[in-house]
């Protein structure tokens, strides 16, 4: 809607409330009806000189003549259904807009403003198919791989709004976070009717970030929120229109607020000290910094290769095998789909984002050395437990760098040599030939949204997993 078209409106509004025709007021201002009905409809731009003849004869101040609101809800509705027949999406459905006419009543104009604006919203949610946000998930992992999974900007940022709660070392705590909000202009108040969908909302209009009143564990993710909502703030975005928009935001403000609770100097002289020891552990950094397990792993994978040079793998896998996150600039191949995304993709059984499921003690990492066609790698798994599933976060280096870091002395070592099926995909062929058609097994409906069907026989069952089971359970329960 440009200002000539409201300037247009305002003038045919005030006309026709004094009951002039185009002709009466042309007379009025010195200049024909056709004219007049040309800047009316947006189409000529009129003279300061007419402006003020205008405003003159209507009675009305410039200034209101010139004001840039519809003069009217009819005006408004008029507005709105010309803005809408401008936009592509309309274009794109090969429509030719019906004319507007002031015998077009305000029902119907507001029922074809009803109708498109729903189109407009049904458009907007199909923006989010799950081809589209698989194809953006995996744009943006190799990207941050470009990147070696560091955004300096946003460090900064970080930094300098660290800096103004007097923070020194250790956890960020609660009230730094307080302090933090208000430099910003923001009063953290929590609340326990925020709408089920939200993490947090944000009043602008009286400076207000509301969070829930807890969060487990310990309260961790009450700060991690607020900071999440401050980034949101100080990036300054906007309602997403896109999906790929959506998921760029959502990895600013996660890296936001990582990068103030664990902030980069101290961050890196940890980590840089703990090298030199020779005894890199995702614990005592997840421990120093007061964060979950994943998010010092996923932090440690921001600073390891700029900062520690080295180059690093990070998995978050579910108890299922399938990959919820991942990222990877060590050369390690992780599974995808033929699209290249990895969400939802199983990983080898021999990894140790896998391997560490079958372990009874969970308290500490478990270490070993994964063998693939791409080299040995060194891995580290803590085991976690989410609120249906248990999940696994590993982070994983080169052969090479395996010294920096404790769990180096590992004597576990597996043999992987996915992708190949015969790795782990493919039964035995004994066992095929055994079960294969005389078993029937139901699915289970997948834990993460985005993750495809995946198995043998069955779909989201694996044939290696179906007949071991079957293996498992063959001889007769005694207990029984
Ligand atoms: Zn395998």
């Amino acid at each position: 809607m440009s200002s000539l078209d409201v300037l247009g409106q305002r003038i045919r509004h005030f006309r026709q409330q004094r009951g002039f025709t185009l002709e009466d007021l042309g007379e009025h201002v010195g200049v024909t009806a056709s004219a007049l009905s040309l800047v009316e409809n947006g189409k000529r731009e009129a003279k300061v000189s007419l402006l003020n003849a205008l405003a003159e004869s209507l009675e009305v101040d410039l200034a209101e003549l010139l004001n840039q609101s519809p003069p009217s809800p009819r005006a408004a509705l008029e507005q709105r259904w010309r803005e809408s027949v401008n936009e592509p999406l309309f274009h794109s459905l090969g429509l030719q807009p019906p004319r507007i006419t002031r015998s077009t009543t305000d029902d119907v104009l507001a029922a074809l403003n009803g109708l498109y604006g729903e189109i407009h919203r049904r458009e907007q949610q199909a923006l989010a198919t799950p081809e589209e946000a698989r194809r953006a998930n995996t744009e943006q992992r190799l990207r941050m791989r470009e990147a070696n999974n560091y955004l300096p900007e946003l460090e900064t940022l970080a930094e300098d709004l660290v800096g103004v709660s007097g923070h020194q070392s250790g956890a960020i705590t609660h009230r730094e976070v307080e302090l933090m909000a208000k430099s910003l202009g923001f009063d953290i108040v929590h609340a326990n009717d925020l709408p089920k969908t939200a993490r947090s909302v944000t009043d602008l209009e009286n400076g207000r970030i509301y969070l829930p009143p807890a969060s487990i564990p310990g309260g961790h993710g009450l700060r991690s929120m607020a900071l999440q909502a401050m980034a949101h703030l100080l990036l300054k975005h906007r309602v997403p229109q896109t999906y790929e928009e959506f998921l760029q935001q959502r990895l600013e403000i996660n890296y936001f607020a990582a990068a103030c609770l664990m902030p980069r100097t101290q961050a890196v002289d940890f980590l840089r000290d703990a090298k030199k020891q020779r005894n890199i552990a995702v614990e005592d950094f997840r421990d120093a910094f007061g964060v979950t397990h994943e998010a010092a792993s996923l932090r440690f994978t921001n600073l390891a290769t700029e900062f520690l040079d080295i180059r690093l793998h990070f998995l978050r896998v579910g108890d299922d095998g399938g990959v919820y996150k991942a990222y990877e600039n060590d050369g390690l191949r992780l599974p995808t789909d033929v699209t290249g995304a990895t969400e939802g993709q199983i990983v080898c059984r021999h990894w140790s984002a896998r391997q560490a499921f079958a372990r009874t003690n969970r308290t500490t990492e478990y270490y070993q050395y994964t063998d693939t066609p791409e080299g040995t790698f060194w891995e580290s798994t803590q085991i976690g437990t989410g609120q249906a599933d248990e999940f696994s976060i590993t982070v994983g280096a080169a052969f090479d760098d395996a010294k920096w870091f404790r769990g180096r002395d590992t004597t576990e070592r597996t043999h992987s040599s996915c992708p190949e099926l015969e790795c782990c995909r493919r039964p035995e062929a004994d066992m095929t030939a055994k079960w294969s058609g005389k078993a029937w097994t139901s699915a289970r409906l997948q834990a993460h949204t985005l993750s495809p069907l995946h198995g043998g026989t069955f779909p989201g069952v694996s044939d290696v997993e179906l007949f071991e089971f079957l293996e498992r359970h063959e001889e007769p329960d005694q207990t029984h």
